[in-house]
């Protein structure tokens, strides 16, 4: 039960469980701190704390996936103690969490995948498995004491800005309201599993799952598997489970590029060095992102003779592994490598071959209780359907609702298509930050390098607020599309828009990545131009009526 004056029903009213919610068990678990001050009731006590200089701003962090860890360490670092996260999970680790599909491992070089400031001796592998990267993610969390932080289970399903008072209200799936001077969103861009708009999908009457909520109980073994779904994940999971399944049906709807980047076992004396010796852990994390740097980021921004070479490359692969002519053709992408993400991954091609695997490459019709429909007439009889169709990779936030100024929703700011402030602000949404927003260079890269950029740009625009030089920043509406503007003339000499269809580009064929290199992104986020934004005070005139219980802003958050 809420302990808050201003309880706010509206999402409770019809709570929607997630998918997230099903897989996992209704236990919350973790350690839990006292959050008492971070509701509304305590706010006069808290005021009087912050007006003697004993706290620095309230920051609520949603989200305890890599970047939002990231975001606390940095934090805690700076001496500004007074953040917690929401996290709806029962634990830390984000997708590394939710993913425990067989074969799942990280696709570029692990040691490329951890903080700067803290290397991950343990890796076995090159290319990591997705446990070992949820254990260096709980490791982190302990190590940097941030358990105590952590509200676990608790989902943040509005924001709401209380333009009187300069905070912002943010209201929790179990009826809280936490007051915030300052929010971080930190929910990840794969998060929301995305299931196939395929007719009958409901009525498959064997079992049937995402990859991300595998259903480990289910024992593969003497089933009729199929898996719908070819991209980095289906291929991750073919190689996996193709021995282990009776029969396993592959339906391919695209041939995805793989590059022959080979994987290699860290033996105990490799491990040992990467602990006992900082600098080669360092170098080696240099190295992985030098070469990363220098080819796959500049093949798909506009080099075209780094491109050819990846797909001259991804192509001599396909040949050597494939020496049956139709199925080659059948692999044979038609759009030039790195349209897609490329794939990273070994066994795949292997896999197909064996006597038990079968690719379909005709669409699928329909799914009917007993298996799937394909155009060309075949009915394939399966026990088990598996759906590696990826996520909603353009949702963001939502269905958070967020309201800015003036009462502007962000799915009116969205509703054309996603932008952001340099990835991580949005004008008409003071002091509301994103980690990985929109416009942020994701692709063949570390996802870890890109987020300790821009928390370290955040960290500059927190500074103001923290040294009382303002109360309230939010990006200039001018500059931002300014700024939008050349992101999309950038995009133009990207891959990405060569003629494929991808999760890099949203219903509108409009891509919401960065164009350019990976150093542009980082020199250009290397600091704020504070110009760039409007830096105010709180209103004097403040208001003691919660926004929450303001009838029109209901009707928003409940619509
Ligand atoms: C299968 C898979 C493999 C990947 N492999 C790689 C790779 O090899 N290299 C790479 O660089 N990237 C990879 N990625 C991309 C990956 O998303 C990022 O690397 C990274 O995990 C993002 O971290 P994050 O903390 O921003 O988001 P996430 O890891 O998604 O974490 C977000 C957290 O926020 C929580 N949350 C979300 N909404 C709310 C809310 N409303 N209230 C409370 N809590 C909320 C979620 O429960 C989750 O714990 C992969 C992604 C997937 C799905």
């Amino acid at each position: 039960m809420s302990t808050v004056p201003y309880a706010y029903t509206g999402s409770t009213k019809n709570p929607k469980r997630s998918l997230w919610e099903r897989s996992s068990s209704a236990e919350v678990t973790g350690d839990r701190g006292d959050f008492s001050e971070w509701s509304e009731k305590e706010e006069t006590n808290i005021k009087g704390k912050q007006a003697a200089g004993l706290l620095g701003p309230r920051i609520v962090i949603i989200g305890a996936g890599m970047s939002g860890l990231l975001m606390a360490i940095k934090l805690k670092e700076a001496g500004l103690d007074n953040f917690i996260l929401c996290e709806k999970g029962t634990d830390v680790g984000g997708v590394w969490r939710d993913n425990t599909y067989p074969g799942l491992k990280c696709d570029i070089p692990a040691h490329m995948y951890t903080y700067s400031f803290e290397s991950n001796p343990s890796y076995k592998q090159r290319f990591a498995a997705g446990s070992e990267i949820r254990s260096y993610l709980e490791r982190v969390a302990v190590k940097f004491d941030l358990r105590s932080k952590i509200r676990f289970g608790k989902s943040i399903e509005s924001a709401v800005f209380d333009e009187p008072n300069g905070r912002w209200l943010l209201s929790s799936q179990d009826g809280e309201t936490l007051v915030a001077d300052i929010v971080v969103w930190a929910g990840g861009i794969l998060h929301q599993p995305k299931l196939p708009d395929i007719t009958g999908r409901e009525g498959f009457a064997g079992h049937s799952f995402h990859t991300a909520r595998w259903e480990h109980r289910i024992n593969l073994r003497d089933q009729r598997v199929g898996i719908i779904g070819t991209g980095s994940t289906g291929v991750q999971v073919v190689a996996a489970i193709a021995s282990d399944t009776k029969h396993l049906t592959v339906f391919q709807r695209t041939p995805h590029w793989i590059f022959p980047l080979p994987n290699r076992n860290y033996n105990l004396a490799s491990q040992e060095h990467v602990r006992h010796w900082p600098g080669y852990a360092k170098f080696l994390r240099w190295s992985y992102t030098m070469l990363f740097q220098w080819t796959f980021a500049r093949a798909v921004t506009g080099n075209a003779m780094l491109q050819k070479l990846m797909q001259w490359q991804s192509q001599y692969f396909l040949n050597r592994k494939v020496k049956d002519r139709v199925l080659l053709k059948r692999l044979t992408p038609d759009y030039k490598a790195g349209c897609k993400r490329m794939i990273l991954a070994r066994g795949y091609y292997e896999a197909l071959q064996r006597s038990n695997v079968t690719l379909v490459d005709s669409s699928i019709q329909r799914i009917v209780p007993n298996g799937v429909v394909t155009c060309d007439g075949t009915h394939h009889e399966l026990d088990v359907l598996i759906y590696a169709t990826g996520f909603h990779a353009h949702q963001y936030m939502r269905p958070m609702k967020v309201i800015g100024v003036e009462g502007k929703s962000l799915d009116d700011t969205w509703s054309e298509s996603v932008f952001a402030h340099r990835s991580v602000a949005l004008p008409g949404f003071p002091n509301f930050f994103m980690l990985l927003g929109p416009q942020s260079p994701i692709g063949n890269f570390s996802a870890i390098s890109v987020a300790e950029t821009q928390v370290k740009y955040l960290m500059h625009l927190i500074e103001e607020i923290r040294s009382g030089r303002c109360d309230l920043i939010n990006p200039k509406q001018e500059i931002t599309e300014v700024l939008d503007r050349k992101i999309t003339e950038g995009m133009s000499k990207t891959v990405w828009v060569s003629g494929c269809n991808s999760w890099y580009l949203d219903d509108k064929g409009k891509t919401t990545m960065w164009p350019w290199t990976f150093e542009r992104f980082r020199a250009e986020l290397k600091r704020p131009q504070l110009d760039e934004f409007r830096m105010t005070q709180k209103s004097s005139k403040a208001d003691s009526n919660s926004l929450l219980n303001d009838p029109q802003i209901q009707t928003m958050l409940t619509r």
